[in-house]
This record gives C-alpha cells, structure tokens and sequence, in this order.
C-alpha cells in the first residue's frame, strides 16, 4: 500500500490481488458511478433515439452516452486507474506500450479517441480498456507474454471493446433496466462503504462483458493486428497462458481476464480458425520477440513487497516504514492505498488507510461524516464511535479509530464490528490499533521485489537444465509459464528465456 486509493482488479472482471473483496472506499472515487448511472431517468424517455450505428461493428447499438460523455467518463475513471492501481514506474516501458497501441488505434474504426496505453503496477494477469479509449495492461501480463505480435493481440482486443463501445451499450442497458450495477449502495455514505465495496470510480472497468462482445473484441482485434502487419497466429497463444496460470493457481490467483473471459479454449480455437482463414499474407507478419523481451529486463515481479508484505500476522510497509499486528488468524489483505484484515466470521475489520491532510483535519473530516456519532477518547489519539442510520434495518457498528502522522503521511486505523460483538471483540481490534509502530529492522526495510532478467542460452538444454543452471525466485512451473515452454520442450541454443532473480522476504 504506497500511494493512492484501492483497487479492485479487473481484466474487465471483478476478482483479483488475490482478494475477493476490497476494504475501503476513498470517498475521491464513490461520486463517479452515482454520475453515470445518475444520467438515468430522463435519458430512458430517449432510449428510442438512443440508437446509433456502431463503426467497428456496422451494427445497430443501444448507446445513449454520447461520444464526448464517453470520453469524459474515461479520463474520469482513467485517474482513479492511476491511483488505485499504480501506473508501473518505467518510462520507457510505458512509450513503448503506448507506440504498440497506437499502431492499433489508428488502423481501427476510431482512429480520433484520446487513445491512451498505459502499463499499470499490478502484478495479477490482467487488462482491461475503459470507454473513450483508456487501455491497461498489468506487468503481470507483460511477464507472460512472449512478443510483440502476442501482445499486440491482447491489445487488440481491448481496442475491439472501445470501438465496439461495449461499455457504453451495457451502460446504457442498465439505465434502461434501471439497475444501476448496485450503485444505491455505491452511493451510501455510511460507513459500512469503507468495509465492504470495491472503488466505485472503477465500476466502469469491471463491467462483465457477455460472450458475444467477447467474440466480437477477439476478431475486432485480429482485424487490427492484421492491418497493423503483425503475425496473428500469435494472437491465440495468451489463452493457453491464461489457462496455465489459473491451473496453477488453483482457486488462489486466477488471473482477472480468466474469470471474464471464459472458455478460452474454444475463443483460442476460434481466433486461430479465423486466422487460417485469410489470405496468406495476411497469416504473416512483425513478430518481434527479442525486442518486446528487452523491454522486460529488470522488470518487477509478483508483489511488491516494498509496499507491504506480511510475515504470520504482522504487516510490514519497508517504504512507509511502519509495522502493524493484526489479529491471528484474520485475512490481511494489502491494497495500494490501504491495508486490512478480516475476521474469520467476517463480522470484524481492521483497516490502516493514507489519508490526506493533518491528523486533526483528517479526524475532523471523519467525525463530520453522516452517521457517525463519537464516544469516548481512548488515548494514544484513539476514540470510539458507532453509526446511527435511520433506517431500522441497519445494524449499529461500533469501532475504534486512530489518526497517526508516520513521516510525511498521515495514517488512519479503524477497527469495527457490529455493535453486538463489541463486547467480545474490543480487546483484538484495540490491540491491533494499538500496535502500530516505526520499522528500523534493515531486515524488513531493505527487502527488494522480485525482478524478472532474461538470458541468453549458451547451448541447448532442457527447463530443468536452465532452471539448475540459471537459479530462480520462483518454482519450476512458473518459470515454464512465463516462458511458454514445458518440462519436456528442448530449449534452443540462442533462445532467450525469462528467469526471476531476488525478492526474498524475512521468515519472521
Ligand atoms: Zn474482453
């Protein structure tokens, strides 16, 4: 958790960083989704001219957002992106992406959109486009990848939703339904916001697509790799991958595009019949493999655990340079904005958050929240509060929270349950808030993150050969993803393979 607010991940999906749920709301972001499901109600009186012809698809589509509205809500969601995420700290790499996806833009239906590529600091495999013309890819997936051409598929195919605008039909869907995606909830400004919701400035992002508009982004994509000259027989290849990574996995860390993207033997399938299918010259192209590889060298891998990492239940921040016990036994989930822990029963949280200006001003702006009434003071700068609502139906929380200034930030703990476990659970939750202190252990201040570096084979050899020859950070099945290889595959002399250096971590 460095700087800025919460994630939830998405390759357009729901799920990810391993965490199913996320533990706060920055309240920057939760305006963002009431503004555009809150176009609403007088657009549906207009949803008869809320047709348009699609120039990607030349199809009839329902899109009551206009262009512009649809460029607006982009860059809107494009900055919480940036601070929920983390935009990966490598110029270079970042130019390069951009350059990648521009020679797609501009040869698609759209030419004229904002485009913007960006690599976000997320070690998940992942991306997703927002609408306007916003695309993100995770290092996570640049660590999986094995070329330009591969990439340029995945690109593609987020192309494909932005001139598609599929976004914009499933938001316009969900005004004419009346949904919302949640967003009443979304808009509540109780507390149990900073408990149980995933940052609603990203809903846009993690729209679920059907399989239909994923069909339709999959030869969308194609179409532009095509016409961008790279060879499109590499387009199928990230499925396997994908379907590799979340075999490996188990139920853990599915990569986010898996969960949105489903069946993806058959799309590969269907991507490479569409492949075989035209014209010769077309099945060729730019593969660029050594040079997209390049671009990798020294790249993080994995989590960052400069920006927290856990050993039993202490939470360790080598950056912010703090140390923080949470109850045993709870989930931690570490977030790039804040850090928290769930009781088993879920009934209980702990949450540490960055927040903006003084402990005083940011304990007043807490206290100035509706619904919340303050008790007594603790100590330590510590108080109690509870939540009153007047709906019947909201159960009364109770919680502790703490404002420290740690170095140049100012932090904020709290810790609540539901008023009727207060009693049994008090003792844990001021324990943990309680525990907040200064890191100076060189032990846990100087861990480095993972790095991927590439290597040269010198002669030809097997993976276990290069793995023994060639140590990694990683086990042998990750080292064969990444790669693109199998235990039994022959590596060539001259290939250059991925290998994961560094990153380790105290054991207590
Ligand atoms: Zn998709």
């Amino acid at each position: 958790m460095p700087q800025g607010p919460a994630p939830a991940d998405s390759l357009e999906g729901a799920t990810g960083r391993g965490a199913r749920y996320s533990l706060a709301v920055p309240s920057r972001c939760s305006a963002f989704a009431p503004k555009i499901f809150g176009l609403g109600l007088g657009l549906v009186l207009l949803a008869s001219l809320g047709c348009s012809t699609n120039p990607a698809t030349g199809k009839p589509q329902l899109a009551m957002i206009g262009e512009q509205q649809e460029i607006a809500m982009g860059r809107e969601a494009d900055v919480s992106v940036a601070q929920q995420y983390g935009i990966y700290d490598d110029p270079e790499l970042q130019a390069y992406i951009q350059d990648l996806g521009m020679q797609l833009a501009r040869v698609s239906e759209r030419p004229d959109l904002p485009w913007k590529f960006a690599v976000v600091d997320d070690s998940i495999v992942n991306a997703f486009a927002l609408p306007g013309g916003f695309v993100y890819v995770s290092r996570g997936i640049l660590a999986h990848v094995a070329s330009e051409a591969e990439l340029m598929g995945v690109l593609g195919h987020e192309v494909g939703h932005v001139t598609a605008r599929h976004s914009v039909e499933q938001m316009s869907r969900a005004q004419l339904a009346g949904l919302g995606l949640g967003v009443a909830s979304v808009a509540s400004r109780d507390v149990r916001q900073w408990g149980g919701l995933a940052g609603a400035g990203l809903q846009v992002a993690f729209l679920k697509f059907g399989r239909d508009d994923e069909r339709q982004s999959d030869s969308l994509g194609l179409r532009y790799v095509v016409r961008a000259g790279y060879d499109p027989t590499e387009m199928p290849k990230i499925f396997h991958t994908l379907d590799r990574v979340s075999q490996a996995a188990g139920s853990g860390r599915i990569p986010t595009w898996q969960s949105t993207h489903p069946d993806p033997g058959a799309r590969s399938q269907t991507i490479a019949r569409a492949v075989s299918q035209l014209a010769p010259d077309e099945q060729r192209g730019t593969l660029n493999r050594e040079i997209y590889l390049a671009h990798l060298e020294g790249m993080t891998f994995g989590a960052n655990p400069r920006e927290g990492f856990t050993v039993g239940s202490t939470f360790y921040h080598p950056d912010l340079a703090f140390r923080l016990d949470f109850p045993s036994g709870w989930q931690i989930v570490n977030q790039r904005s804040q850090v928290g822990a769930l009781s088993p029963e879920k009934d209980a949280i702990v949450v540490l958050s960055l927040v903006q200006g003084s402990a005083d001003q940011a304990a007043a702006e807490f206290r100035n929240v509706g619904g919340i009434v303050m008790g007594s003071s603790m100590g330590r700068n510590m108080q109690r509060f509870e939540t009153v609502s007047d709906n019947p139906n909201d159960q009364v929380l109770t919680g502790v929270v703490r404002f420290v200034e740690h170095r140049d930030v100012t932090l904020r703990l709290l810790a609540y349950t539901l008023d009727s476990r207060w009693r049994n659970a008090e003792q844990p939750l001021v324990d943990s808030v309680d525990s907040f202190g200064s890191l100076s252990d060189p032990r846990y201040l100087d861990v480095q993150p993972k790095r991927l570096e590439l290597v040269e084979l010198p002669r030809p050899m097997s993976l276990s050969d290069f793995a023994e020859a060639y140590p990694s950070s990683v086990d042998r099945t990750t080292l064969a993803i990444i790669n693109g290889v199998s235990a039994e595959d022959v590596l060539e002399k001259g290939q250059v393979m991925k290998r994961i250096v560094g990153g380790d971590l105290p054991d207590r």
